[in-house]
C-alpha cells in the first residue's frame, strides 16, 4: 500500500514492485489499484496501513478488496506507516546550528521504535563559509561525526547545494521504507529534491508538506526513490515527548550504554546515583561522551517528573 485516502487503499501490484527500472513511473496513480478493506479486517480490529504488504482480490470494476495483511516488521503511529525500517535523521551542521540534545532525543525514539538509523549531516558547504568559520569549528564538527560513528551509527555528510554526498544517501535507502526526521529548516526537502530530480514537481509538494512541520491530515503517502526505496512524505517522530517510555527502558535506547549496563551491580541500574555502575565508570574514563551522559540524565529526569505528575 503506497497511499491511503478517504477509506481507500492504493496498492501497487507486486509485479510492478519487482520491476527494477523506470521506477519514477511506479508510484504514479495509473499503476495503483484502488482498494477497499474487506469487512473481516475490521472484525479483527486491524486496518491496513500505508507500507503494508497485502493480499487483495480484483473486483469487476478494476478496483480491489484487501483480504489479508502480511505480518509487519514495524508499526509507526505518527505518521501511521507499517514496515518502516530506516529513520533518516537530518541535522544541519550550521543554520540552524547543530543541536546534539535534540539529536540524542530523536535517537532515543528511533531506538525505541526498533528502526535502523542513518544520521545525515547537511549543509556541509556552510562549514567553510560560515562567519564563525575557524579551525576550531571544523574540528568540532568532525568530533561530532566521529562520536556517532564510533557508537556504530551510520553517518553521512551532504550538501544539497553542491550536490555532495547525495549518492551515498540514495544507496542507503535502496530497497527499504524510510522516514525523514529533523527540525524544520535543516534541509530535508532539499535533500529529497537532490535525490529525485525527476520528481521535482511532486517533491515541491512534499517540501511544502515537510516544511509545514506539524500537519494534521491523516493522509500519508510513500514516494518511490527509483531504486526500490520508498520515503514517507511526512516527517517521522514529530512528537518527541517521552510518554511511551519507562525510565528503565531509556538506558537501552543509548546504544553505547547497552553492553555496559550488564556489568552494573544492580539490575535495572539507572546509572544515576547507584554504586558500582559501569556506565559512570566509562564516563569517568572518557569512553562515553559527556554530552551523551548529560542528555541521558536530562531525559531520565523528564521521564521521572512525568511519572510524578500522573
Ligand atoms: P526542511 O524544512 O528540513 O525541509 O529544509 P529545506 O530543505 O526547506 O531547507 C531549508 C533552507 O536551507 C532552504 O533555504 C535551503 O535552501 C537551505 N539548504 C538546504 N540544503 C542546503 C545545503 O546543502 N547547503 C546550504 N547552504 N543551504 C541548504
Ligand atoms: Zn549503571
Amino acid at each position: 500500500i503506497v497511499k491511503a485516502l478517504s477509506g481507500y487503499y492504493y496498492v501497487l501490484p507486486e509485479n510492478l514492485v519487482q520491476r527494477g527500472e523506470s521506477q519514477a513511473e511506479i508510484g504514479k496513480d495509473h499503476n495503483l489499484i484502488q482498494c477497499r478493506g474487506r469487512g473481516i479486517l475490521r472484525k479483527n480490529k486491524t486496518s491496513p496501513l500505508v507500507g503494508d504488504r497485502v493480499i487483495y482480490e480484483l473486483t469487476e470494476n478494476g478496483e480491489g478488496m484487501v483480504d489479508e495483511i502480511m505480518p509487519r516488521s514495524t508499526e509507526l503511529i505518527r505518521p501511521p506507516i507499517a514496515n518502516v525500517s530506516l529513520a533518516v535523521l537530518v541535522f544541519s551542521l550550521n543554520e540552524p546550528a547543530l543541536n546534539l540534545q535534540l539529536l540524542d532525543k530523536f535517537l532515543v525514539h528511533i531506538e525505541h521504535a526498533g528502526l535502523e538509523t542513518l544520521i545525515c549531516f547537511t549543509k556541509q558547504d556552510l562549514i567553510m563559509s560560515a562567519e564563525d568559520s575557524s579551525a576550531e569549528f571544523v574540528s568540532e564538527t568532525s568530533k561530532v561525526y566521529q562520536l556517532y560513528k564510533s557508537m556504530g551509527y551510520n553517518v553521512l555528510t551532504t550538501s544539497a547545494l553542491k550536490q555532495e554526498g547525495i549518492e551515498a544517501v540514495l544507496d542507503r535507502l535502496q530497497g527499504v521504507i524510510s522516514v525523514f526526521s529533523g527540525q524544520s529548516g535543516v534541509g530535508k526537502s532539499s535533500l529529497l529534491n537532490a535525490m529525485m530530480p525527476s520528481l521535482q514537481l511532486e517533491t515541491n509538494i512534499i517540501s511544502h508538506k515537510l516544511g509545514r512541520g506539524k500537519h494534521t491530515t491523516r493522509h500519508v503517502e510513500l514516494i518511490p526513490l527509483g531504486n526500490g526505496g520508498w520515503v514517507a512524505d511526512t516527517p517521522g517522530f514529530s512528537q518527541l515527548d517521552f510518554l511511551q517510555l519507562e525510565a528503565e527502558e531509556l538506558s537501552s535506547c543509548f546504544i553505547e550504554f547497552q553492553a555496559l549496563s550488564e556489568g552494573c551491580k544492580f539490575r535495572g541500574c539507572l546509572h544515576q546515583n547507584e554504586p558500582d555502575c559501569r556506565v559512570k565508570d566509562a564516563l569517568a574514563l572518557g569512553t562515553i561522551a559527556a554530552s551523551r551522559y548529560e542528555h541521558y540524565i536530562q531525559f531520565l529526569v523528564e521521564i521521572k517528573e512525568r511519572k510524578r505528575r500522573y
